[in-house]
């Protein structure tokens, strides 16, 4: 009998391209299975409409009364979309989306039933939800998760269930979610902008985050992932020895796609449309089976739940083209991971991305005004990034085999670098002349408003300015975009509210608007001097660098997490209202437990692969060999018989030596996860699970793969990278 292993392959081989539902325009099916404004309109009386839209635009609350109507008019039409359930559904820190389903469905009286669905199903909900991860907040009082309706985040129907988003949060009102604190973060970035704004521009009465996330992944054909226990239960393959060709040829990076990924594309492509997510963009990425999705980019609220139900689409649409979707960081050794970019900037009611240079002075000034700040905020936050992106899967791709590296640094490009360094050098402390005035109005005027930089940019550094927008490039494949864009908009929040206060002391004792402008970005410039970083971030010399410049290196996750527990980070986040210092720990203590837990199951999946699938193939390799040796000498006599088997007898050898050192590590590895297991408390376990027990994993690798090259082909059970990257 074939092994699972050399069925899968065949079952491979003998794959066709699924075909796919939908082949009309996509300008006809763009958002229908959303609750959008238009559907609104059509559906809602006047005066709910109304409500509706001040809700969103403006977060006021809806009443009891127009909350019914809005829930009547969702389930009628949802109704139309063949829809028999609604589910609240909400983003728990486990870091996937969680939904509960009810039906529409409610009897009334013997034999007839009736579709119900109202207000007070609509604005929140009690979902049995005690398991989901709460560090402690819930405990101690006796009561469960609420999920509550946000109006900003239009309904869906998918898979004949109304979605609702909300956030989700515990009877006391405390965040046990992503979506309540980024909400929470967005208000304040909002306030601190628009208020920074007025200097320039009195109309301006809104801004909006503005998120383009790009999606990296990697397909694997579903019967070569179910043979790989490593890929089922982490998501990434633990053993495997590198394929002769990888990635070195660059021959996948922007290749044709074959059809069988074409027809997957295309699908989940379709159900994205229909969703309103505008995804634009597909292409493979650097690595073989490595492909890349984004959108447009939208309001970041909006964005970041249009990011979770793409991954959720695609997840489900890759297995009925017979694939399975990997959004681990690091799925295969020695090729390039994943990453999720977070384009962001910060966009005004008046129509002006205000991290676009302008057409004029004035609006190039406020242009650098939100330029400058953004760039103090990494500066005096840059360990709060790192936090953010800290997670057990992104700490093989920061600062490990592959960048951008765990050192948080800020591309700006050459021209934005001079004009930065002018006003360094140019802008005096006491009143300036009318000259130097006139001079350095027109250096910032001359900021062509595409800049040169913005087609051969930076691609090693995590967080790049690319012309109209900053690119933060170390956040991770499988993250929940909250995380980042929660400390970013945070930070930024903090800064600009700073900003204000300086520039309107500055104008108090006697200097010009713009004067006092500049003078303050001056100061800002100076101050945040050392987080610019234009040179290779990939490189040796940039690590010993950013040591000399003073700049943190925190290359794991336990390490990276417990700046939480800082009081001034914990005052950060207070002041900008955004988490209480309870969230933050709760939320620090679901991190560090969350990544024991990955290193634990890797470590158990380590330990069973060895048993039951190296050291047989291992074994009864040997035999075959050993079979052979006594073979020869029997028929060739000791001398020659020796002779002739001496290459088997080597492989003998080495397949003992790399088994015994195979065996021996993971036995060591098992007693030092005992040890860390009894220690008390997430964060000491998590820094015992990166310190004495992930340690082990490399070098148990090192053995295995050896074996892998050893052993006979057909011996080996688990698929190999090369039919894993290389089959489509
Ligand atoms: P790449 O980084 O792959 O070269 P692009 O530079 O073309 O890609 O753009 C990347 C992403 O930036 C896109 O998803 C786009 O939606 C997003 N983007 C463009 N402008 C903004 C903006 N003002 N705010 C947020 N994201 C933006
Ligand atoms: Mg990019």
């Amino acid at each position: 009998m074939a092994s699972q292993r050399m069925q899968a392959y065949y079952d491979v081989l003998h794959r066709t391209p699924k075909s796919i539902s939908y082949d009309g325009k996509i300008s006809e099916i763009f958002g229908e299975n959303v609750f959008n404004t238009d559907v609104m309109r059509e559906y809602l009386p006047s005066e709910a409409y109304k409500s509706m839209m001040a809700s969103i635009n403006n977060g006021t609350q809806l009443d009891r009364k127009m909350a019914d109507q809005v829930a009547s008019a969702m389930k009628d039409w949802s109704l139309t979309k063949g829809a028999t359930h609604y589910t609240h559904w909400f983003q728990p820190l486990t870091g996937a989306t969680a939904e509960k389903h009810d039906a529409f469905f409610k009897p009334v009286g013997p034999g007839k039933a009736i579709e119900r669905f109202d207000g007070e199903l609509l604005v929140q909900q009690e979902p049995d939800a005690s398991s989901f991860p709460n560090g402690g907040i819930r405990n101690t009082f006796e009561a469960r998760g609420y999920t509550a309706w946000d109006p900003s985040s239009p309904a869906f129907v998918v898979d004949k269930t109304l979605c609702i988003p909300t956030v989700f949060i515990a009877y006391t009102g405390e965040a046990l979610d992503y979506k309540m604190p980024l909400l929470k973060a967005l208000d304040a970035v909002n306030e601190a902008a628009v208020d920074v704004c007025q200097y320039f521009d009195k109309n301006v009465t809104k801004t909006v985050a503005t998120l383009g996330w790009e999606q990296e992944y990697f397909l694997v054909d579903k019967a070569l992932f179910n043979a790989r226990p490593d890929l089922m239960m982490t998501g990434r393959t633990l053993f495997g020895h590198a394929s002769a060709k990888g990635q070195q040829l660059d021959d996948h990076y922007f290749g044709s796609i074959t059809a069988r990924v074409t027809a997957f594309m295309r699908e989940f492509e379709t159900e994205s449309i229909r969703l309103g997510i505008p995804v634009t963009t597909r292409h493979n990425e650097v690595a073989p089976n490595q492909f890349e999705c984004a959108p447009i980019f939208e309001e970041c609220n909006l964005a970041n739940d249009h990011n979770l139900l793409l991954m959720d689409i695609m997840e489900k649409v890759a297995r009925k083209h017979d694939f399975r979707i990997l959004f681990h960081e690091k799925p295969f050794a020695g090729v390039n991971g994943s990453g999720k970019h977070n384009n962001w900037s910060l966009s005004t009611n008046t129509g002006v991305n205000l991290l676009a240079p302008g057409k004029n002075p004035k609006s190039n000034l406020q242009f650098l005004t939100f330029f400058v700040n953004t760039i103090k905020a990494i500066h005096d936050n840059a360990d709060l990034l790192r936090a953010a992106i800290a997670g057990a899967g992104n700490d093989h791709r920061l600062g490990a085999n592959e960048a951008p590296p765990a050192i948080i640094s800020a591309f700006i490009g050459s021209q934005l670098t001079d004009l930065l360094d002018k006003i360094e050098k140019n802008v005096k402390a006491g009143k300036m002349t009318p000259e130097e005035k006139t001079e350095l109005k027109l250096n910032i005027g001359k900021i062509p408003q595409i800049l040169l930089d913005n087609t051969d940019r930076n691609r090693t550094s995590p967080f790049a300015f690319t012309g109209n927008k900053f690119e933060f490039r170390a956040v991770g494949s499988s993250a929940n975009c909250s995380s980042a864009m929660i400390v970013l908009n945070t930070i930024m929040a903090r800064q600009l509210k700073e900003f204000k206060v300086s520039v309107d002391s500055r104008i108090g004792s006697g200097d010009s608007k713009d004067e006092a402008i500049l003078k303050e970005l001056q100061k800002l410039i100076k101050e945040s001097k050392k987080i610019r970083f234009e040179g290779n971030g990939y490189g040796e010399e940039w690590v010993k660098e950013a040591e000399q410049r003073g700049l943190s290196n925190l290359k794991d996750t336990p390490r990276a997490l417990q700046i939480w527990a800082n009081k001034d980070v914990q005052d950060l986040f207070e002041e900008m209202n955004v988490l209480t210092p309870r969230e933050l720990v709760a939320r620090q203590d679901i991190e560090f437990e969350n990544y024991v837990h990955k290193i634990q199951i890797e470590a158990r999946v380590i330990g069973d692969m060895i048993q039951n699938f190296i050291i047989p193939a291992a074994v009864q390799y040997q035999n075959k060999l050993i079979k052979n040796i006594t073979g020869l000498m029997a028929v060739l006599g000791d001398k020659a018989g020796k002779e002739a088997s001496r290459s088997q007898v080597e492989i003998v050898a080495s397949i003992s030596e790399h088994m015994n050192k195979m065996k021996a590590l993971s036995d060591e590895m098992l007693a030092s996860r005992k040890k860390a297991n009894k220690l008390e408390g997430n964060e000491s376990k998590a820094i015992a699970y990166c310190d004495s027990v992930k340690v082990y994993f490399d070098e148990i690798r090192y053995n295995v793969d050896k074996l892998e090259l050893l052993i006979d082909d057909e011996e080996w059970r688990l698929p190999k990278f090369r039919e894993m990257l290389f089959t489509r």
